[in-house]
């Protein structure tokens, strides 16, 4: 966003990219990086074309590798002291702390994972294990603060977690299945929300580290039941936080979403049934509409006109419609692989970050 005019609200979409470790599969077979960065930008080259580099520029930039010049099995990686190793604290510095500072100024705020199966989505949002990710650090924080503020107000925190696949939708708290998933309801002054889907108030940190393993239980296993992998899902856990200030009475309401997208690696048709070939398609749709909801939000945030924001084109972004847009904070986090095998996956996911500025 650098360079342009500043106008009202052109932070409601902020995007960052980041770049994970090589993994040892493309250690061993010697790849190569093709991405290097500097400060705000990222440049990417084609590995079967020198020629071919192209630079795009984001507002935040993660870099991964911990050596600047070849690591320890042998890899280049581009010198560049600008770009240091981020850690998960890093990032829940940048990327947490807005989330939980606009949910306290009553904003709504959303935070989404994109990238191709592999480039470490789910690292970011969940972590692994003790390197927790940004979902247990919001989490955790916003119990912090909660404990800090008693005694000025009465804070309301309820917890729901589901899953999107083939554009339906499975509520991750409940162990009945509903058939055909759960549906998506408009009502005049709420919006679009999902009916019968379970809430649940928590009281600490420590409920919804539980609900969000027992979520993620029933999320591995329905993939297996299925014979599907949950790269295939979209997985959204969203909170809803009121303060009610005991003062005035007054009350602040807002939501965090936090959503782990689905693989964006295109759906290779060879081989397909007809079923996977229909969710592939399906796949994609969430993740297209849900780009060009962003695109359109960052246009208008940039004071061009726009429209029409196709909201009702896909489940997704019907259920972030609240979220995303007016006076909400939306982070989108482009999850990268260095290496040269995934260069074209990698071209695709920088595009589509890119079009959220
Ligand atoms: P995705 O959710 O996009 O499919 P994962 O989050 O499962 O990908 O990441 C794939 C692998 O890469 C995991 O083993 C993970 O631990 C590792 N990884 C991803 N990002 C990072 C990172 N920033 N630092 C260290 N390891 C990472």
């Amino acid at each position: 966003k650098m360079g342009r005019v500043p106008v009202p609200r052109s932070d409601s979409v902020r995007v960052a990219v980041r770049v994970r470790p090589f993994s040892q599969r493309e250690k061993n077979s010697g790849s190569q990086c093709v991405i290097s960065m500097h400060s705000g930008s990222v440049t990417i080259r084609d590995p079967k074309n020198e020629e071919r580099v192209k630079t795009f520029t984001f507002d935040l930039t993660y870099w991964s590798h911990d050596g600047f010049q070849k690591d320890e099995d042998g890899v280049l990686i581009p010198s560049d002291p600008a770009s240091k190793f981020a850690g998960q604290s890093d990032v829940f510095h940048d990327i947490g702390r807005g989330i939980l500072d606009s949910a306290w100024r009553g904003y709504n705020a959303t935070l989404l994972a994109y990238g191709q199966t592999g480039s470490g989505k789910s690292y970011s949002m969940t972590g692994f294990g003790t390197d927790k990710g940004l979902i247990p650090r919001v989490c955790e924080e916003l119990f912090q603060t909660i404990e800090k503020q008693k005694g000025n107000l009465e804070p309301q925190v309820m917890f729901s977690m589901l899953e999107i696949y083939n554009e339906q939708i499975r509520d991750l708290l409940s162990r009945t299945k509903a058939p055909g998933g759960l549906r998506v309801r408009e009502d005049q002054q709420l919006g679009f929300f999902v009916e019968g889907l379970k809430w649940v108030p928590c009281e600490n940190y420590a409920q919804i580290e539980k609900l969000v393993e027992q979520g993620s239980k029933i999320r591995m296993t329905a993939s297996t039941n299925m014979n599907a992998s949950s790269s295939r899902s979209h997985m959204l856990i969203a909170i809803q936080f009121k303060q009610v200030f005991l003062d005035t009475a007054l009350t602040k309401q807002s939501s965090i979403n936090m959503v782990d997208l689905a693989g964006s690696e295109r759906q290779r048709s060879s081989g397909s049934e007809g079923d996977r070939l229909r969710e592939g398609s399906r796949v994609n749709l969430s993740l297209t509409s849900l780009g060009n909801v962003i695109s359109a939000l960052a246009d208008l945030a940039m004071g061009k006109k726009v429209l029409h924001i196709p909201y009702r084109d896909s489940v997704l972004t019907k259920l972030l419609q609240s979220a995303l847009g007016g006076n909400s904070r939306t982070t989108l986090i482009a999850a990268l692989s260095p290496a040269d095998i995934c260069y074209e996956e990698t071209l695709s996911t920088l595009r589509y970050a890119e079009r959220a500025k």
